[in-house]
This record gives structure tokens, C-alpha cells and sequence, in this order.
């Protein structure tokens, strides 16, 4: 099984930032490199909605450029579902753009919240292993 590795705080900038922007979706960047993630950086949702995100387009060039400067490459991007499984929803798998990408879901369905990362391509997807280091 194909594995992205992230470190504690990573899961829990991810799960406050779900919190902080619920009962909408809230979504960011990932950052790092050959499957490791360096650093979170949440962007806003344009969407502004419960259900959906859409990655302000000035803050995701924003957050490429930061990651770029840092020497860094985007490995990913991370939402929310704030009522739902951590489960690609039918918009997440219309939308999802790049098929090298990793997709993370933080679900605050459930207590503890839920974190789960995806592939999503062809219009599928496939979980990859979360390794906490
Ligand atoms: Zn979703």
C-alpha cells in the first residue's frame, strides 16, 4: 500500500483548522516531498459551503510559491467533511484535478475526528497508509 508520511502537529493543524472553520469545509496544502509532509497550509474555501471546497485561487498560488521558496513541492491537498465519513464525496472525485496528488479528509463526524488520504483519479479513488512519525 502506497503510504504518506506526516508528523502529529500535521494531524492536528489539519483538525483545528476543520474545527475552526466548521460547520463549513475548510481545505489547505500540503507540502513536502517524495511523499512526506513538511508543512500544512491552510487556504481558504472559496465555496464557503458545508458541503463543497474550492481553493481561493490567490491563496493556493500563494501557498505554491511559499512551498517552492522553501524548496518544497505540493504533495497534496487536505478538507474537511464536517457531518460526513472521511470518504472522497461524488464532487471530491468530479473535481480532483491531479492524479499524482494525495487527498486528505479529516471527517468530525466522529470523536476522535477522522483522517484519511486518498489518490483520486479516472473518476475513483484508492487510500493510501497514513504513517504518524
Ligand atoms: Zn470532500
Amino acid at each position: 500500500m502506497e503510504t504518506l508520511t506526516l508528523e502529529r502537529v500535521h494531524l492536528g493543524a489539519m483538525v483545528s483548522h476543520a474545527r475552526s472553520e466548521a460547520p463549513n469545509e475548510c481545505c489547505g496544502v500540503l507540502a513536502g516531498r517524495n511523499g512526506r509532509v513538511e508543512r500544512v497550509r491552510p487556504v481558504a474555501n472559496a465555496d464557503r459551503s458545508p458541503y463543497t471546497f474550492r481553493m481561493d485561487p490567490h491563496e493556493l498560488l500563494r501557498a505554491y510559491q511559499e512551498a517552492d521558496a522553501e524548496g518544497l513541492e505540493v504533495v497534496g491537498y487536505y478538507h474537511s467533511h464536517p457531518a460526513t465519513p472521511a470518504v472522497p464525496s461524488r464532487t471530491d472525485v468530479a473535481r480532483a484535478a491531479d492524479p499524482f496528488a494525495v487527498y486528505v479528509i479529516v471527517s468530525l463526524a466522529s470523536e476522535p475526528p477522522e483522517v484519511r488520504a486518498y489518490r483520486i483519479a479516472d473518476g475513483g479513488y484508492r487510500e493510501l497508509e497514513l504513517r504518524v512519525r
